[in-house]
């Protein structure tokens, strides 16, 4: 084994904790990439999509507020989504990191996770964030609805799903620029092909295991 592997490994024994963004409009590619992230890194998955669909269909009172927006592509309010992220986080006090998909979506939400991950020491070291032009991003929805079953897989819902990322979301790729932490990754080619783009630049900072 090399020094400088040797140098992480140990330093990843000394509670060192890897938290990324994966971050993209709706399309991108985050929920297949994430999934394939996750079995590499061992990290924990947190997309608020993925829990907000969990509350709607258990019919919960958060679910029920949530399921208009989500049903018009429309965001859900930043509080609410903020204190599902903060419990997420409180149920996992001893993991590697996270990998954060589909949130942070506003600047709010973004401060808001900085403030939650402060308090634990251990920020956001990463942001990847997936470049897909808007034409390929409908055609893929649109694909996918033929499986997902998803309510807001539509023309329409799709369309307003991508105005809202570039109205609200693209900012956030801003914040942490600011801060230095944003890689830009081709999100056009094969599954494979982005994974080994998004796996190059986190190689770096953490082992898989
Ligand atoms: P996704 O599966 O990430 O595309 O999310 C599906 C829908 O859930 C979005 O269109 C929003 O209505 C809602 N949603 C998911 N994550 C967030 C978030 N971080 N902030 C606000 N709304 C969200």
């Amino acid at each position: 084994m090399c020094l400088g592997c040797l140098f992480l490994q140990i330093y990843h024994a000394l509670h060192f904790m890897f938290n990324l963004i994966l971050f993209g409009p709706p399309g991108s590619g985050k929920g297949t990439q994430s999934a394939n992230l996750l079995s590499k890194y061992k990290l924990q998955h947190i997309s608020t999509g993925d829990l907000l669909r969990d509350e709607v269909s258990r019919k919960t009172p958060l679910g029920l507020e949530a399921k208009k927006s989500m049903d018009e592509g429309a965001l859900v309010p930043d509080e609410v989504v903020i204190g599902m992220i903060s419990s997420k986080i409180d149920e996992n006090p001893s993991v590697r990191g996270f990998i954060f998909d589909g949130f942070p979506r506003t600047k709010q939400q973004a401060i808001a996770l900085d403030q939650l991950l402060d308090a634990k020491k251990a920020p956001i070291n990463l942001v990847l964030a997936l470049e897909v032009p808007d034409v390929e991003l409908t055609k893929r929805i649109l694909n996918r609805a033929l499986t997902s079953g998803r309510a807001d897989d539509t023309e329409e819902v799709i369309k307003k799903r991508v105005e809202e990322y570039r109205a609200k979301t693209e900012v956030v790729a801003s914040y942490y620029e600011e801060a230095n932490k944003v890689k830009r990754i081709n999100g056009e080619g094969s599954v494979e092909e982005i994974f080994a783009l998004l796996t190059a630049e986190i190689d770096p900072i953490i082992l898989p295991e």
